[in-house]
């Protein structure tokens, strides 16, 4: 019997998707082994790997002047790979709107120079800025943002305006493949697994080719996005299983009609848990504005939080879980990826208005 995870990542993944990798495991495709255990160089694996991007690009549109590159890490690694692939020298702009985009401003500044557009922290993190909030340097190597805050359940619904020239870099780790995103309005994206692709270690690099070959020269080759383009992310041995897995979801989402339908689908959850939380009568609280809340990761608090153990314990017998927030702003945190089923927001639902009506 599986629980309903809202975790916040590494997340729920659809069980088709498993079932079909636990089919698979010991002998993949006949082969007499897992995909685990074959040489990335093999033609089998290459076949798994070309197979994932062609169905990555169908899925976003990626137009053919850029690089899909699969990689080992994660985002946080990103956040230093990215200057010292883009910086070239330059100075570049970061607008932080969260925790997330907060530390990819702190590491950047390990690498070179980065100046602040614009930040709500003042706010507490709880709306994207005004243009009139941002300004953006005309001379900037790239301008930073990230898309979706996990933790501050803020997501971008529209982007900034960035002088013509500034290519925008962003990171979408909490909401790629939630809704459909145009591709050819970023110079770089780049996006965590364990949250809509699969499991940790494999991190999703999307690049204008007009950018690559700007690395600084101290860069090492691993670090490198145009060395790994020209080897097909294959400079290394890829993180194989990761890729097979990411390949199955894409597949997966292909399946379920695309990224528009998926994108019906999280609209709908999303606006379950808002409703449950706007109609408690202030039981429960989200502090985001209503035009930039996340419909991937929804953060809440209990008007008494002396109840939020209690809350946590009967969510535990309904078996729901991952509904602890995060350290740094507390409360609840609802994270609802596309593979968490109406099903598990229902039963949330359920137990938030059950919860309130008998503590109130
Ligand atoms: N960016 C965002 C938006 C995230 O949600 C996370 C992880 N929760 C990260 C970056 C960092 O990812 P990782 O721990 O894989 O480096």
């Amino acid at each position: 019997m599986r629980i309903f995870n809202f975790s916040a990542g590494p997340a729920v993944l659809p069980t088709a998707v498993l079932e079909q990798a636990r089919d698979e495991l010991l002998d993949w495709h006949g082969c007499g082994m897992s995909i685990m255990e074959m040489s990335h160089r093999g033609k089998d694996f290459t076949g798994v790997i070309e197979e994932a991007q062609a169905d990555l690009r169908d899925l976003m549109g990626i137009p053919s002047n850029y690089k899909v590159l699969f990689l080992q890490g994660g985002a946080t690694q990103l956040f230093a790979q990215i200057p010292m692939n883009l910086l070239a020298g330059r100075s570049a702009d970061y607008v932080v709107t969260g925790s997330w985009s907060k530390k990819a401003y702190k590491e950047a500044q390990r690498i070179g120079s980065v100046r602040l557009a614009g930040t709500t922290e003042s706010g507490k993190f709880t709306c994207v800025p005004a243009a009139a909030e941002l300004q953006f340097d005309p001379q900037a190597a790239y301008a930073h943002i990230c898309t979706n805050e996990t933790i501050h359940g803020v997501e971008m619904f529209e982007l900034p305006e960035v002088p013509a020239g500034v290519p925008l870099v962003a990171d979408m780790s909490s909401h790629i493949l939630s809704r459909p995103m145009d591709v050819s309005r970023y110079g770089l994206i780049y996006a965590g697994a364990q949250k809509n692709i699969g499991p940790a270690g494999l991190v999703i690099v999307i690049v204008r080719e007009d950018l690559l070959g700007r690395a600084l020269p101290s860069t090492p080759s691993v670090m490198d996005f145009s060395v790994m383009a020209e080897h097909g992310s294959m400079l290394n041995t890829p993180p194989t299983f990761g890729i097979y897995l990411a390949g199955l979801i894409f597949k997966h989402l292909k399946a379920q009609g695309g990224l528009a339908a998926v994108e019906t689908a999280n609209i709908a959850k999303a606006r379950l848990v808002y409703d449950a939380i706007e109609s408690s009568g202030g039981f429960y609280r989200n502090p985001v504005e209503q035009g930039c809340r996340s419909r991937m990761n929804v953060p809440f608090t209990l008007e008494n939080p002396a109840l939020d153990g209690d809350f946590l314990v009967e969510a535990a017998a309904r078996r729901l879980a991952g509904l602890k927030g995060h350290k740094s702003v507390g409360g609840m945190r609802a994270s609802i990826y596309n593979a968490m089923s109406l099903e598990g927001v229902t039963a949330l639902v359920e137990l938030m208005q059950d919860f309130a009506a008998r503590k109130a």
